[in-house]
């Protein structure tokens, strides 16, 4: 059987590392043959070499020199990384852990030294740390252009909420004056220049409605889409939407099948928002449809507790990988004007946020929303369904409510009388107007003169006056005004014995939500808002000065 020693210098010679005995002086003695192998040299060029050539420090603490110095003169053991030179290689980086063997009188007689080839983890590493860097550069360079995303974002949020009131401020004066002339001047004008006035006020509806779609995404998108909700009867929501609709239909000579039972438990809704959801639909419906076509709508109840409603046409179709884009602002499917008849292009090109708010108004209310189509290439009018999933039970929560909210901002208010101020029979009530646009003056005069004593004012300062010397029955009042603004006039009005009582509307292109909170907490009773239709501006001055408005 082999001795203990040659079963030990067997392991030795074997061993999966370096093995380096040096004397005192540092000349080789004995280095194990793996390592002889590995470092590519001949046994015999390593017998007897100063181990210095072999080995190089990475750093100083790894150099011969300094491994002696920690055994022999420390009598420590050295424990670091050095190099291993290698013949026509790269040097090896090695783990190294050196130490003395003693003899029978304690004295160092040899040192040893056990090498570990840690290469491959060294250049793991390094390759790691690179990658950890380039990740690091990735990450500082996805942060900054988040933060231009953002930055844009609040860009162009900004400019569609100032690009909208610049916009709706000359709206006002075109759809009030065209107004004017359409509801009184019919008999007085040329019929073709009343049918042009026509198109005038057709057009500033459309420029208004895309002013108002281009507000509302915005609202959406910084998710300040406020709620006043309601007990809503969403089958007759429906019937109302394709009663306004019917006229665009009629002419292309399209129907509408409802399926929706009587007895549909109601929807605790925004009204108007649901309104808009199925007018945005059924108006899709209508445009991307064929003459002569049928568009179906169906309301369920399911598993007691959602609503599902689909809208369904037999129109041009949807690709399916257009499916879910189609609900991101601005995104519209290639050319619409395939499917086009004259009579089709009655709200005129689309502007591709209808989706994006239908969905905004969808997910506002806790559902959501998705469309269904077989792709365009299988028929040439394969259709599409668009499918609509609300919660039964109302998800809206008490500040959502638009409503409590201002009523409280009220509350908060100033406490005031709701005296209602006597006009003699002989006497119409006056209305004083403060606007510094000469226009909006001029449009506000000529629907109210009819009923009303008006008296205008340019500037704040000059309609707080003209209201303590003529005490008008009511107040219009912009918010909008150079020096003193309508929130302070207001304010400054409710604090006077002689006007604290005075009905006080405000009107205003309003793009800001929280301007009409505002109007309300100076102390506001309404607000109209710009660009307003005749009938809309008689009915809030009758109803805040308790007038029933007359039927035309
Ligand atoms: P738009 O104002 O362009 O109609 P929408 O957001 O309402 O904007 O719709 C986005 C796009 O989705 C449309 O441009 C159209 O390509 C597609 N689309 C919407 N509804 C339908 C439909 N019922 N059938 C086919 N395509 C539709």
């Amino acid at each position: 059987m082999e001795s203990d020693t040659i079963l030990l210098a067997r392991i030795l010679e074997h061993i999966p590392g370096s093995i380096i005995v040096t004397d005192l002086s540092g000349e080789i003695k004995y280095i194990n043959a793996s390592s002889v192998e590995r470092l590519g040299f001949e046994r015999d060029e390593l017998r007897n070499a100063p181990v210095e050539d072999l080995i190089l420090g990475i750093e100083k603490k790894g150099s011969w020199p300094y491994i002696k110095d920690v055994i022999l003169k420390n009598g420590d053991n050295y424990s670091g990384e050095t190099q291993l030179i290698c013949k026509n290689k790269d040097p090896i980086i090695c783990s190294t852990i050196g130490f003395c063997v003693r003899n029978e009188k304690n004295e160092p007689e040899e040192i040893v030294l056990v090498l570990r080839d840690i290469s491959e983890e060294k250049r793991i590493a390094e390759e790691l740390e690179k990658k950890n860097l380039e990740f690091s550069k990735i990450n500082s360079d996805l942060i900054r252009s988040n933060q231009e995303l953002k930055r844009v974002s609040e860009m162009k949020t900004k400019f569609l909420s100032i690009a909208s009131h610049e916009l709706k401020t000359p709206l006002t004066s075109i759809k009030g004056y065209s107004e004017i002339i359409i509801d009184n001047m019919k008999s007085k004008i040329d019929t073709s220049v009343f049918s042009m006035i026509e198109s005038i006020d057709r057009a500033a509806d459309r420029l208004h409605l895309v002013i108002n779609n281009m507000l509302d995404i915005t609202r959406i998108e910084q998710k300040r889409l406020r709620l006043k909700p309601e007990h809503v009867n969403l089958k007759e929501t429906v019937e109302e939407c394709i009663n306004e609709l019917s006229q665009f239909a009629l002419r292309r000579r399209m129907s509408f099948r409802c399926n929706i039972k009587e007895g549909l438990p109601t929807f605790y809704s925004d009204k108007m928002r649901m309104h808009q959801v199925f007018t945005n639909l059924l108006s899709n419906a209508i445009k991307y449809s064929p003459d002569n076509s049928i568009i179906e709508v169906e309301i369920i109840v399911e598993e007691e507790n959602h609503f599902h409603i689909i809208v369904i046409d037999h129109g041009i179709g949807i690709d399916k990988k257009e499916l879910k884009k189609i609900f991101d602002p601005f995104y519209e499917v290639g050319s619409t004007s395939r499917h086009s008849t004259d009579a089709a292009k009655f709200m005129g090109g689309g502007t591709g946020l209808g989706l994006s708010i239908v969905k905004g108004i969808i997910e506002r209310h806790g559902g959501i929303i998705w469309a269904e189509s077989e792709g365009t290439k299988t028929s040439e009018f394969p259709g599409s369904s668009f499918h609509v999933v609300l919660p039964l039970k109302s998800q809206i929560k008490w500040d959502d409510d638009e409503t409590k909210r201002l009523k409280i901002k009220n509350i908060m208010g100033l406490d005031r009388k709701k005296t209602k101020k006597t006009t003699p029979k002989d006497k119409k009530p006056t209305v004083l107007i403060i606007d510094d646009e000469k226009e909006a003056l001029e449009i506000s005069s000529m629907i109210l003169q009819s009923s009303f004593d008006i008296i205008t004012a340019e500037t704040g300062e000059d309609g707080i006056r003209l209201a303590f010397e003529n005490k008008p029955s009511l107040i219009l009042l912009d918010t909008y005004l150079p020096g003193l603004d309508g929130y302070r006039i207001c304010r400054i009005l409710r604090t006077q014995d002689e006007t604290k009582d005075l009905p006080i509307a405000f009107f205003s292109a309003a793009t800001q939500d929280n301007e009409i909170e505002m109007c309300f907490a100076s102390g506001g009773d309404d607000f109209i808002v710009k660009p307003f239709s005749s009938k809309e501006m008689l009915n809030k001055v009758n109803k805040l000065l308790g007038i029933k408005t007359k039927k035309k």
